[in-house]
């Protein structure tokens, strides 16, 4: 019987305060690669912020690295530098140095339907209660996360050997991913929660959106607004129950938008690394280099100049019912989070 040999426990100082907006320090081990989780609700400002990250010295944007397990295995779904991503110099190199590592460490390819399958069966609601309970250097027989976090780890030391990052961006969003809960060996997750108004949310995916960065002609999918104001809730409840494992920094979607420097600067802060020089923004617009994102919203393969600008269009246009609908299942956590019942 083959058990999971996650990395010893770390030694940190938890983030135990009820307050959402504090941030802990945490002791890193120099063995460890540093991941920087985006987390919370799609629609809420994590691809630019991702963006944005990427220009920083020793960051590098990875996208939303739980899809890349798609998007490594289709031929025509596009990096963020604009290239398909198995013709990205930098994710071949990549993904060549991570199954190296996976087969030192498996036997196995890193790229072949296992390691999707493995995620399909672990990332999954009805296996949050289980992920909860597992902590680093649980031993417990569960082949398919072994399988699924042993894949992260070969790509998070893969990026880092080739990139020379020294930060890891990661956009899943999903609270629950097992790299977001400290379950993925070699790795120190911070999260950096992002928290945008629910009315806003709901708006965002009942708009009509091209997935631009592949040539399928496929649309976004929409969702009610129950079901968003309900996936939005969930989700910040997941990211309140990981405080308590890891260390998060709130990040307000408005405070993105009217103070994308200072937000930078203190997540940088909050992972210990320096800024550095962040003259690529300028007066409500951002200079963009192309990142290599791997998976996510095709926003993430704009560069440029990019305007930063709060995104208000729901406000008018999001319909009596819609607003009514998220605001009365969003209410408790409204509160908490210090946002407003009325939306004019
Ligand atoms: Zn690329």
């Amino acid at each position: 019987m083959s058990g999971l040999t996650y990395a010893p426990a770390v030694r940190r100082r938890r983030n135990r305060s009820s307050q959402p907006n504090l941030q802990a320090r945490v002791e890193h081990r120099p063995d460890e690669i540093k991941v920087l989780f985006l987390a919370g609700k799609g629609r809420s400002g994590g691809t630019i912020l991702a963006s944005l990250l990427g220009q920083l010295p020793g960051f590098f944007n990875a996208g939303e690295l739980n899809k890349l397990w798609d998007y490594a295995l289709m031929p025509n779904y596009q990096c963020g530098c604009g290239e398909p991503l198995r013709s990205c110099e930098t994710w071949s190199a990549i993904l060549a140095e991570a199954d190296r590592l996976y087969r030192e460490q498996t036997g196995a390819p890193l790229l072949s339907e296992g390691v999707g399958l493995a995620q399909a069966s672990v990332v999954r609601w009805p296996k949050l209660p289980r992920l909860l309970r597992m902590s680093p250097g649980t031993t417990e027989d569960w082949p398919a996360l072994d399988t699924y976090t042993n894949a992260i780890s070969a790509t998070c030391r893969a990026i880092a050997k080739v990139t020379g990052a020294c930060v890891i961006v990661d956009s899943s969003r999903l609270p629950f991913e097992p790299i977001a809960l400290g379950l993925v060996p070699s790795v120190d997750v911070h999260i950096a929660h992002l928290i945008r108004d629910p009315r806003a949310v709901v708006y965002s995916w009942k708009r009509v959106r091209k997935l631009t960065d592949r040539d399928t002609g496929e649309e976004f999918p929409r969702y009610s607004a129950a079901f968003s104001t309900a996936s939005w809730t969930i989700r910040n409840l997941v990211v309140e129950m990981i405080r308590r494992r890891n260390p998060v920094s709130v990040v307000r979607y408005d405070t993105l938008a009217s103070d994308p420097a200072g937000t930078l600067q203190r997540l940088a802060d909050f992972v210990d690394e320096p800024a550095g020089d962040l003259g690529f923004l300028k007066s409500g617009r951002a200079y963009l280099a192309p990142t290599h994102s791997a998976g996510g919203n095709p926003v993430r393969v704009s560069s440029g100049s990019i305007a930063i600008q709060p995104d208000e269009e729901w406000r008018e246009h999001l319909s009596r019912h819609d607003r009514v609908v998220g605001t009365a299942l969003a209410l408790p956590l409204l509160h908490r989070y210090g946002l407003s019942v009325r939306t004019h």
